[in-house]
């Protein structure tokens, strides 16, 4: 049953009731005020007829006194007129009273005997006023004689007849007005308890109305309540019945179980991914792990747990992890500025030890960032290059030995073509200077070649017998221009020094800052042609740091091979005719490194090239570099 049915069928019974009511009541005042009017006015109707009966009838009896009182012409007539209209008039108030018997049977009774001293009486009368009567005859007639009551005592019975009647109605009356007051307070008594069944009812109805509407909208109201203020999704509003509210309720129900569902596959969904995650990471040899914005671990592949002793936390307020100190800096790096750390040298590697053996990592820390932007945490991986480092050092080594045993007996080789050369021994046949002068020039570029190689693999060899020194960086740059002056002169190539504001001290190694500088040089001087220039330069940088830059008029790098002169045996094809091997930028860099500096080229062909090595500023304090 609909709502709006069962509210109007709740009504329905009262309104029913308060018709029912408002007809009997109705109707019972109606009845009562008729029946109350009837009695009221045929009594009342007796009553006055009964009095004015009377007074006619006295009127009558006074007209015989005065006839009686004396006999003159005019006061005979006066006295029978009188008589004549009373009668009339007592006549009309006996056929009002005859035609208004209410009370039976006693007022018949009494309206009988009434009728019967009536016409006697008349008759009386009649006889009195005849015009042949003596004054002594109307004396008896009115006094009456004994055995005859005469007109006076005919009066008096009329008298108390008609006083019985006014009697008996005026009883009636009373008895009607008692009646009324009792059907009244009867009437007054029913309407009373009636109105009070009404009202129970009525509150009968709200009541029931009420908890049919109130129960199940609060049943709605504390499930939606609790789903939304502590997400219990398995709450269930009973449902009565099939109206509006228990539709409500239905659908409310239908609801909840569409969110459980919804919840259900999201979190599926979530543990899925998370699983996904884990095998992933879990996949590879190398320790992976990932930390939340809090630095909670949130991630971690079994060799990550073994090596780092790690687990993830899982939860939001568990400990931080605690990285080992070189990726203290980094890791918080990501997570608060998102950024990568990437290095690529084996001087950046961390070392464990596990299961007995030092394995040498190179870690990578990378932000994870939300498409919105947000850090999410950051993932560490550290790539096992344990192998890798023992292959370089193993190649670097060999490259040293080999370098080193043949620099001996070349030297001798050397030195024989010279003592040849000088023809101390004896003298030579062209042809054979010829040749000599080849094997001299052969053994010359070996030699070079292998002193490369060795200062490469010296450099490359663990920094320990590395000491700097204070040193004036413009002091450094004429000693170097100094060492390839005669060079420079003999193609025709201008060296000079500018810039002389005063900078800070350097710390260097200044036999391997030489050697550095010389490199650049020498390369300045192969790659410029006869009449161009090569300026050297010291100043400071804004940040204290301090600039070495050699700029000369050359023939300039391409763009494209710009990013490669500082590899390992790269040279520019077909740029000069002169012998070289590609590794005098290579040791460049590696002496800047050391120093923990860097080392960058600008170039544009055809016009020229400019080498820019920036080095920290000596610290008196710690007579070490100035770290900024
Ligand atoms: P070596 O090992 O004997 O020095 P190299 O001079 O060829 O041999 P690098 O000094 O490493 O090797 O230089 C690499 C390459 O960079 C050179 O071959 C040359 O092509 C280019 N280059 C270096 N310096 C200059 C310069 N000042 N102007 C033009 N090209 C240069
Ligand atoms: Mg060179």
């Amino acid at each position: 049953m609909r709502l709006r049915t069962r509210i109007l069928l709740a009504f329905l019974p009262l309104v029913a009731l308060l018709t029912a009511l408002g007809t009997i009541g109705f109707a019972q005042l109606d009845r009562t005020g008729t029946r109350i009017d009837a009695i009221l006015e045929e009594n009342y109707a007796s009553v006055q007829a009964m009095f004015r009966l009377n007074e006619a009838l006295e009127r009558m009896d006074s007209s015989f006194q005065f006839a009686l009182s004396g006999r003159t012409q005019e006061k005979e007539a006066e006295a029978r007129n009188q008589f004549e209209a009373y009668w009339r008039a007592f006549e009309e108030q006996f056929r009002i009273e005859e035609s208004n018997v209410t009370i039976h049977p006693d007022e018949d009774e009494l309206v009988t005997r009434l009728r019967t001293l009536k016409d006697d009486y008349r008759r009386r009368g009649v006889r009195f006023f005849a015009p042949s009567r003596a004054q002594t005859g109307r004396h008896a007639d009115y006094e009456g004689t004994p055995g005859d009551r005469g007109l006076l005592g005919t009066f008096r019975e009329i008298k108390v007849v008609s006083g019985e009647i006014l009697r008996i109605n005026q009883q009636s009356m009373e008895r009607a007005r008692d009646d009324a007051r009792h059907t009244a307070r009867r009437a007054l008594v029913g309407f009373g308890i009636s109105l009070g069944a009404l009202v129970a009812l009525v509150f009968g109805i709200a009541w029931y109305l009420l908890r049919k509407i109130l129960g199940p909208i609060r049943a709605v109201t504390e499930a939606a309540q609790a789903i939304g203020g502590s997400g219990q999704l398995d709450r269930e509003v009973p449902v009565f019945g099939r109206d509006e509210l228990g539709q409500l309720a239905q659908s409310f129900n239908a609801m909840t179980a569409q969110l459980r569902v919804y919840r259900r596959s999201n979190l599926d969904r979530m543990v899925r991914a998370q699983r996904t995650a884990q095998a992933t990471i879990d996949s590879f040899s190398d320790p992976i792990l990932v930390v939340d914005p809090g630095g909670r671990v949130e991630l971690a592949n079994p060799p990550a747990q073994g090596l780092l002793g790690v687990a993830p936390v899982g939860s939001d307020t568990g400990p931080m992890w605690q990285p080992p100190d070189p990726l203290r800096v980094p890791l918080a790096d990501a997570l608060q500025a998102q950024r990568t750390y990437q290095p690529e040298g084996f001087d950046q590697v961390v070392s464990f030890r596990s299961g007995g053996e030092e394995r040498t990592y190179l870690p990578q820390i990378r932000p994870i960032r939300s498409p919105e932007g947000d850090t999410l945490g950051a993932a560490v991986v550290l790539n096992d290059v344990t192998r890798f480092r023992l292959l370089d050092q193993f190649k670097s080594d060999l490259v040293a030995t080999v370098s080193h045993e043949l620099k001996t007996p070349l030297t001798s080789v050397r030195l024989a073509v010279h003592v040849l050369l000088e023809e101390t021994v004896g003298p030579l046949t062209p042809k054979q200077t010829e040749l000599l002068l080849d094997a001299r020039d052969g053994s010359e570029r070996l030699l070079a070649l292998i002193d490369q190689l060795l200062a490469l693999a010296r450099l490359q060899r663990p920094r320990d017998e590395t000491t700097f020194t204070p040193a004036d960086p413009a002091e450094l740059l004429r000693h170097a221009a100094e060492e390839v002056r005669s060079r420079a002169t003999d193609k025709h190539v201008e060296l000079a020094l500018t810039g002389n504001e005063p900078t800070p001290l350097i710390a260097v190694d200044a036999t391997r800052i030489g050697q550095a500088l010389g490199n650049i040089l020498n390369n300045a001087i192969t790659y410029t042609a006869p009449g161009g220039r090569i300026i050297l330069a010291a100043g400071s940088e804004a940040d204290g740091r301090v600039v070495l830059t050699i700029t000369d008029t050359g023939v300039g790098i391409p763009a494209e091979h710009l990013p490669h002169v500082f590899d390992r045996f790269f040279r520019i094809p077909g740029q000069s005719d002169e012998a070289g091997t590609g590794l005098g930028l290579a040791i460049v860099k590696e002496v800047v490194t050391a120093h923990r500096g860097e080392v960058t080229c600008v170039s544009e062909p055809g016009k020229g090239t400019t080498f820019r090595i920036t080095l920290p500023a000596w610290d008196e304090r710690t007579g070490a570099h100035h770290d900024h």
